[in-house]
């Protein structure tokens, strides 16, 4: 090689070390599912003039995936589909691999941490010099490890904030969680003039349910509502606990003509319910609670508070005509 060549080759690794650098500086900052997958599926590619970027992960139990599907909203998902959630996965060295058409050529990296093999990161170019047998791949092995550093920090922390937004007695969402989802919610009614419907009830009697049969029957009339409530409910709609025994529903996509059918039904599931005492004696239940349909506009901002404190008068009122009894609250 000419001394001109080598030259060149040296500024052109130079500048595309202190690149990757700088990416590997933002992916260590990385907190949640969308920034990790927004800076490996989107910035990796434009960054670094790549043509595709796929990410195949080991996920036998489905525990990551649901993760990330539970951390991303809907339209953030279609970052999903760069990604393949694989039972097993063949190990790979890193190296150039055949790529699927239109592009050229391919480079295979192993995600490893601490001996665990992770998944591999595929990146995929139309220039078919990009990536040949025989290339050193000691920089991109660099990053393959620093990926997979931060795929086990960002699960830990996106671990920790699900952790942080839900109840441990029912496992739906705790105030701070459901408040997070209505915040979601309404800003994608607004987005999309998407309707949702509310819906707050209370376990009528429930202290009494506590006073007869003990406190370990009421934990278990909690769980077994909220498995209840799952059953009847489609799930992208959210449960969550306000505090004791009152709950609140978001429906997102609800429509208003089909919200007393719902609250109906919900209304039966939960008279429905098989709870037993400890002695195997079974223990009525019934609950009260108001509903309604909210249309999100632009420019205006409804908070959670405010829409449970109208939708709270209406719930004194259904328990006020004897309980076992749900009222649509006027708008
Ligand atoms: P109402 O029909 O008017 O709603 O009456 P209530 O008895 O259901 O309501 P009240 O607010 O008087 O009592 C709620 C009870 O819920 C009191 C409290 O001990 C109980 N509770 C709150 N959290 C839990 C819990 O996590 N487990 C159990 N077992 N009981 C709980
Ligand atoms: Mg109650
Ligand atoms: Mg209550």
């Amino acid at each position: 090689m000419e001394l001109k060549e080598l030259l060149e080759n040296a500024r052109r690794n130079e500048a595309l070390l202190q690149r990757l650098q700088a990416f590997e500086l933002q992916l260590l900052s990385a907190q949640s599912w969308l920034d990790f997958l927004t800076l490996l599926l989107e910035a990796l590619p434009s960054q670094f003039e790549l043509d595709a970027v796929t990410l195949k992960v080991c996920d036998p139990e489905g525990v990551l995936k649901a993760s990330m599907l539970q951390s991303l909203d809907l339209e953030q998902g279609t970052l999903l589909n760069q990604i393949e959630f694989k039972a097993c996965l063949p190990m790979v060295k890193a190296e150039p691999i055949a790529p699927p058409p239109p592009w050229r050529t391919g480079l295979g990296l192993p995600l490893i941490r601490n001996g665990e093999y992770l998944g591999q990161l595929c990146l995929y170019s139309s220039n078919s010099d990009r990536f040949q047998n025989g290339m050193a791949t000691d920089f991109m092995q660099h990053l393959a490890a620093v990926i997979a550093a931060c795929l086990i920090m960002v699960k830990q922390s996106e671990e920790q904030s699900r952790l942080a937004l839900t109840d441990p007695l029912t496992a739906t969402e705790n105030r701070r969680g459901f408040e997070r989802s209505y915040q979601r919610e309404w800003s994608r009614g607004q987005r999309q003039y998407h309707v949702f419907a509310m819906v707050l009830l209370d376990i009528d009697h429930f202290k009494k349910v506590n006073d007869i049969h003990g406190h370990g029957t009421g934990d278990r009339v909690l769980r077994q509502l909220c498995k209840t409530l799952k059953g009847v409910m489609r799930p992208t709609d959210h449960i969550g606990r306000l505090g004791g025994e009152e709950f609140a529903l978001l429906l997102p996509g609800c429509q208003p003509d089909q919200l007393e059918m719902v609250a109906a039904r919900i209304q039966q599931a939960i008279r429905d319910m098989d709870v037993r005492n400890d002695d195997g004696k079974q223990v009525p239940i019934t609950s009260s609670g108001s509903y309604l349909s909210v249309t999100p506009r632009p420019h205006q901002n409804l908070g959670l508070a405010d829409l449970l404190d109208h939708l709270d008068g209406y719930l004194y009122q259904a328990k006020g005509k004897g309980r076992d009894c749900f009222i649509h609250a006027a708008d």
